[in-house]
């Protein structure tokens, strides 16, 4: 069935944002990945179909971000659904993080989110509807060793999805925040194969005994982006495996 609506996902060329797109590609939501590899990012958009386009930025470059949805503004007349889920992650003992790397971090993971949101939410203001939905992570609750900025970035993106939920619930504009546990794509799956005492010691604090599927962020996020949720505003969904329980 034609929905008629148009969504944009960060990172949607790869792990979790690849899932996401696929996800509302299916649904026959027309999708605009945007990636900052070329190859990598033409192939997920083949491999997604005709719901599919693409725009090669990086979004650590905010000058472009206005022009960038002003064009998918021109082009589709709306923009109903924002996911913001590119991020980057760096594992680095606390006293060999140099300035330069946190703020990369910093700039990558929030302040492009804040300024990706603030373009896209004026559209959304004039249409009186639109849904955010942003990707955190466990590591903003939780004391996770050797990530200082990741965990700082995904603390600050729960707040900011709690305070852009107040400014843009009287425009009809939903934010909400998926939190994942750990979930098998390159950004976890690496740094656990590569450290199996680590791995073991996850699997045993996660209730459910496994690794989180791309597919079960998807699916999370669809929801979220969906009329099933319009009653649901600055909210933080954990899809976890339970890990955040505390078991
Ligand atoms: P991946 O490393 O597999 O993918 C990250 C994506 O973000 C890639 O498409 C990457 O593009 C893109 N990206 C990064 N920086 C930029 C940039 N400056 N401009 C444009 N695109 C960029 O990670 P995941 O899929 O695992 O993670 C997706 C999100 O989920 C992240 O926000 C992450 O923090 C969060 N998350 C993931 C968890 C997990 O277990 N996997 C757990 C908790 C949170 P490119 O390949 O070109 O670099």
């Amino acid at each position: 069935m034609k929905t008629n609506k148009v969504a944009i996902v960060t990172g949607g060329n790869a792990g979790l944002g690849f899932a996401i797109a696929k996800k509302l590609c299916a649904e026959n939501i027309r999708t605009y990945i945007i990636g900052r590899n070329e190859e990598k990012t033409k192939l997920a958009c083949e491999a997604l179909g005709t719901n599919a386009n693409y725009i090669l930025h990086d979004l650590t470059d905010l000058s472009k971000i206005p022009d960038i949805i002003h064009h998918i503004k021109k082009k589709e007349g709306h923009i109903d659904i924002l996911i913001n889920n590119a991020g980057i992650n760096m594992k680095k003992d606390f006293f060999e993080v140099t300035t330069s790397e946190f703020q990369d971090i910093i700039h990558t993971n929030l302040t492009s989110v804040f300024v990706i949101s603030r373009e896209v939410a004026s559209v959304m203001q004039g249409q009186l509807k639109g849904s955010i939905v942003n990707i955190s992570s466990m590591a903003a609750i939780y004391g996770i060793p050797q990530v200082p900025a990741y965990s700082a970035s995904k603390a600050a993106i729960e707040g900011l999805t709690r305070s852009m939920a107040v400014d843009l619930a009287p425009y009809g504009i939903r934010v909400n925040c998926v939190a994942p546990g750990f979930i098998k794509t390159n950004m976890s799956s690496k740094a656990l194969d590569n450290d199996p005492d680590r791995k073991h010691k996850v699997l045993s604090r996660t209730p459910l005994n496994k690794l989180g599927e791309p597919s079960d962020i998807a699916e999370a996020v669809f929801y979220y982006a969906s009329e099933a949720a319009k009653y649901t505003t600055g909210t933080i969904l954990p899809i976890d495996g339970g890990n955040s329980i505390g078991f």
